[in-house]
């Protein structure tokens, strides 16, 4: 009777995952970027939103009323942190509200709507419910697939080759320099190097430049300081014998690649659907034109990733599977008045459009928005000398996390063809022709929610139409 038993629960599970794909689909959808992006922010705001859908108008099942319910519900993968929305939502809807904590490792979320179909189905059927599973991992993870098709030696020439122009990477050079690959492997001299290799990527990255592989070396989650974290770039050594401080580098790359990089391209990047890749380019564009080109070639390897034509063992993973929709999100709108909108929209076009230029994504459907998760500002209009300002007003966030005073401000007007601009980034100019693009760090403002509402936003509901409203 054990084993009927068993089998009869076999039969329920086969089942119960059937009845799933048939009749209640799921939509894995996946939220990336760098560091500081946005991503956290972005889902619990959108989540939230869907909860209540009182400012989703541009999500069209929700415009017309067939979104009868939405609950949050455990998730698929009992292994993957859940994405922590109750935290985070109390952070931004506190009578002092703060920004949460940022993603540092990959986290997961199941958001079920019960939708009515649409059209001549309405009568028909009854209403579904559809999962979406929400994925949150470090844009920084996706930078280690240039390493899967590298060996150490070729890795090591590279980063070094890269590392020889770069001011910052002195005092790690200085340190490689003075190590002897050939020499016994000895743990108390690999820690320090590795520390130093460290220190210059998160140099690197403070600084927006490209190249910043290893991307768990940044963001490590729960694998700091592990042997497979703790390797660097060295000098190949003539005749590094089995022992040698070399060839246990070369094992902890490799250790990495099969241990860290493949199960997280296996076990979840495989499995997204759609994705949308955050980017706050105000910043980039703040910082000027070098950091600006930097931005664009960081999203170029990136976005490398949803090209995987080019990569063996990416190919090899997905085996013809596809992304089949990808939304590029210039973040933090709220900086900008509305006017300025369509140019930052124009300039995430002009971001990745290189990117985009050397493949079409094998097919998956693109498009570019310029949006705020959360509002943090209001707009306001000056006149000084007969000329209209377009402003925007919200508390300042002072160095340190503190609310500072409030105060409206003109961050000055975009580029008006970003491509030409990112063309002049290349030329190497330094500073924007003709005017200097301010941003400041607002802190969120004081939320009084009311029920049927989620926090106000900017192109969220849009956003949310084009990565699952197809499927509503
Ligand atoms: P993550 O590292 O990608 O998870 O980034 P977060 O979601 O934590 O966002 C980083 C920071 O960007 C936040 O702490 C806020 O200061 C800012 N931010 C994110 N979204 C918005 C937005 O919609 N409006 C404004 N004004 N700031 C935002």
């Amino acid at each position: 009777s054990t084993l009927a038993d068993g089998l009869a629960r076999g039969a329920e599970r086969v089942s119960g995952s059937l009845s799933e794909t048939f009749f209640e689909p799921v939509i894995r959808i996946g939220v990336t970027g760098l560091s500081r992006a946005g991503k956290t922010v972005f889902i619990t705001s959108l989540v939230a939103n869907l909860l209540e859908r009182g400012r989703m108008p541009g999500l069209v099942a929700a415009s017309e009323g067939r979104i009868t319910a939405a609950f949050l519900q455990p998730q698929p993968d009992d292994t993957v942190p859940r994405f922590d929305f109750e935290s985070h939502l109390a952070a931004l809807t506190a009578p002092v509200p703060h920004w949460p904590e940022s993603t540092r490792a990959i986290s997961e979320l199941r958001l079920s709507l019960r939708v009515r179909p649409a059209g001549l189905l309405a009568g028909l059927t009854g209403p579904r419910t559809v999962h979406i599973d929400i994925v949150d991992y470090p844009g920084e993870w996706l930078l280690d697939l240039a390493l899967m098709d590298k060996t150490y030696e070729g890795w090591s020439a590279a980063t070094l080759a890269t590392m020889e122009r770069r001011g910052i990477a002195a005092p790690y050079l200085a340190q490689a320099g003075a190590t002897d690959g050939a020499a016994a492997w000895d743990e108390p001299q690999i820690r320090p190097l590795a520390d130093a290799f460290t220190a210059y990527l998160h140099a690197a990255r403070q600084k927006g430049l490209s190249g910043i592989a290893p991307g768990r070396f940044i963001l490590p989650g729960e694998l700091a300081g592990s042997p497979a974290l703790t390797f660097a770039p060295i000098a190949k050594p003539d005749r590094p014998g089995r022992r040698s401080l070399w060839r246990e580098m070369e094992r902890r790359f490799d250790a990495y690649k099969s241990q860290v990089v493949a199960p997280f391209f296996r076990d979840h990047f495989a499995r997204i659907d759609r994705q949308i890749v955050l980017v706050d380019a105000l910043e980039a564009i703040h910082a000027g034109p070098p950091a600006v080109a930097d931005l664009q070639d960081t999203m170029t390897e990136i976005l490398s990733a949803f090209r995987p034509g080019r990569n063996a063992f990416l190919s090899r993973l997905l085996l013809g599977r596809r992304v089949e929709k990808i939304l590029f999100a210039a973040t933090k709108a709220d900086h900008l008045h509305h006017t300025q909108h369509a140019r930052l929209t124009a300039f995430m076009e002009a971001l990745t459009a290189e990117a985009r230029a050397r493949a079409d994504f094998q097919g998956a459907e693109t498009a570019s928005i310029a949006l705020a998760s959360l509002r943090a500002t209001v707009e306001e209009t000056r006149e000084q000398d007969g000329e209209a300002f377009h402003c925007v007003r919200g508390t300042l966030l002072e160095p340190g996390g503190t609310r500072g005073r409030e105060a409206a401000f003109h961050p000055g007007d975009l580029p008006d063809s970003p491509a030409s601009l990112i063309a002049a980034a290349r030329q190497g100019h330094e500073a924007w022709l003709d005017q200097d693009y301010r941003v400041m760090k607002f802190a969120p403002a004081p939320l009084s929610l009311k029920p049927g509402m989620g926090p106000p936003h900017i192109r969220l509901d849009r956003a949310a139409q084009f990565l699952i409203g197809d499927r509503l």
